[in-house]
Formats: structure tokens, C-alpha cells, sequence
């Protein structure tokens, strides 16, 4: 039945790669317009633990774009709701929703118990943190982030990339008002996203390393930038 399930990846990765995504752990910061495609694809694809983090609750206006969720799960924990679906798509996978800000101090477990991390997360503030843990422990970190009709995605990892912060030349964790999102612009690049992690761990294709992708979907856009950190962050 298994060998069903992922036939038609099966000539792609190998019988050894889908053993790797059996065996891999990955992280999942943020269940919203980036998380639901990287959850939906990442347990599709077999992964074989996902660690769920969001402390949100659902509501009306997520739905746009959020495609995990459906009106029977407002008000109710992204995180929850999320393990749920999880185990329906795919109940091979062993799921484990977290209901807490990945500041909390509970977190660095389990960056500590994953293989890769990914940023769907709708924050600097939060990311600043994601970003300083994947470097202390040298666990790869997807970055994904969208506004509007724009997107980006790069991956870092400690000893090849600089980290998220220095690249993207950001200073502080500044909140404003959260952006105009269209559906399609997490979904392109949660999707992205789920694809790095899918090439991090069974060791095919090349990561976005040192490169950052950017999206324009109002202009059917894409372009790569080459991207270097600041020569004056710690992380050189
Ligand atoms: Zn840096």
C-alpha cells in the first residue's frame, strides 16, 4: 500500500530516498498561507514526523488563503486542526501540534529534534528567533515570505550560506499592519518551500543556497538574486 501511495515519486527520489523522508524530522513554524501547502505536500510526499507550531486560532478572514482549514474549524487551534488533517491525508505520519510562539522556551527542543526547519511564519520578530536557533544547532532553515501578490525563498544553513538576517539586511523585528495576501502567492512559494525540504533531505537537486527567489505574480515574474550576508554579522 505504501509503495502505492508514493509511486508516482518513487522513480524520482529512489526507493532510498523515500526512506529518507520516512526517517526526517521537519519543523513547521507558522500553519497559515505559507504552512498549509508546506504541511499538505510535505505529508504527501511521506515525511516521516512533523512538528506543527502555531499558537493561533482560525478565523474567517484566514481562509482566503489558508487551505488547510475549512469553516468547520473556526475558532478552533491552527495547530490542532493542522495534526488532524495530517493524519487523515496521510496516517503514516506521526504528527505533533505545538499550541505556542516559537519564542517559547519549549521550542529549542525541538529545533534541537529536527532535520529541517521551515519559516511560514508572518513575523520578524519570530523569524529573528527561528534564524538564531538554526545557526546555534546547523539545522538547514527554509525561508519563505509573501505580501501582495510578491514572494521570496531562499535556504540557509551554517558552514554554506550567512544567515537570514544579514542576507535579508534586517534590523529589527518590526510589526505593522499584516499585508494584503492573494491565495495563489503562499501557495506558490509554500510550495517552494515543501520542494527544498523534500531536495534537504534526500540529497537531490540543489538548494537554494546563497540564492534568493524572488516572485512577482502579478507580472507572471521570477528572478534569482545571488546573495551574500554583511561582513560585520557574527555569523561569517
Ligand atoms: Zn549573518
Amino acid at each position: 500500500m505504501t509503495e502505492e501511495r508514493y509511486l508516482r515519486q518513487l522513480r524520482l527520489i529512489g526507493r532510498r530516498g523515500q526512506e529518507k523522508l520516512r526517517e526526517a524530522t521537519v519543523l513547521v513554524a507558522g500553519l497559515g498561507g505559507l504552512g498549509s501547502p508546506v504541511v499538505l505536500y510535505l505529508s504527501a510526499a511521506g515525511i516521516g514526523r512533523l512538528l506543527l507550531v502555531d499558537d493561533g486560532r482560525l478565523e474567517l478572514s484566514n481562509l482566503n488563503r489558508q487551505i488547510l482549514y475549512s469553516v468547520n474549524d473556526l475558532g478552533k487551534s491552527k495547530a490542532l486542526v493542522a495534526a488532524e488533517k495530517v493524519r487523515s491525508l496521510n496516517p503514516s505520519v506521526s504528527v505533533e501540534p505545538y499550541v505556542m510562539k516559537v519564542q517559547n522556551e519549549k521550542f529549542e527542543e525541538l529545533v534541537r529534534q529536527a532535520d529541517v526547519i521551515v519559516d511560514c511564519l508572518d513575523n520578524w520578530a519570530g523569524r529573528l528567533t527561528l534564524d538564531r536557533l538554526a545557526w546555534i544547532y546547523s539545522k538547514p532553515l527554509v525561508h519563505g515570505g509573501i505580501a501582495e501578490f510578491y514572494g521570496q525563498a531562499t535556504t540557509i544553513l551554517r558552514g554554506i550560506t550567512n544567515c537570514l538576517k544579514c542576507i535579508l539586511s534586517v534590523t529589527s523585528g518590526y510589526v505593522g499592519e499584516p499585508p494584503q495576501v492573494l491565495g495563489p502567492t503562499p501557495g506558490v512559494i509554500g510550495a517552494i518551500q515543501a520542494a527544498e525540504v523534500i531536495k534537504l533531505v534526500t540529497g537531490i537537486g540543489e538548494p537554494l543556497f546563497n540564492k534568493l527567489l524572488i516572485m512577482d505574480l502579478k507580472r507572471g515574474e521570477f528572478t534569482m538574486l545571488e546573495v551574500r550576508g554583511d561582513p560585520e554579522c557574527e555569523c561569517w
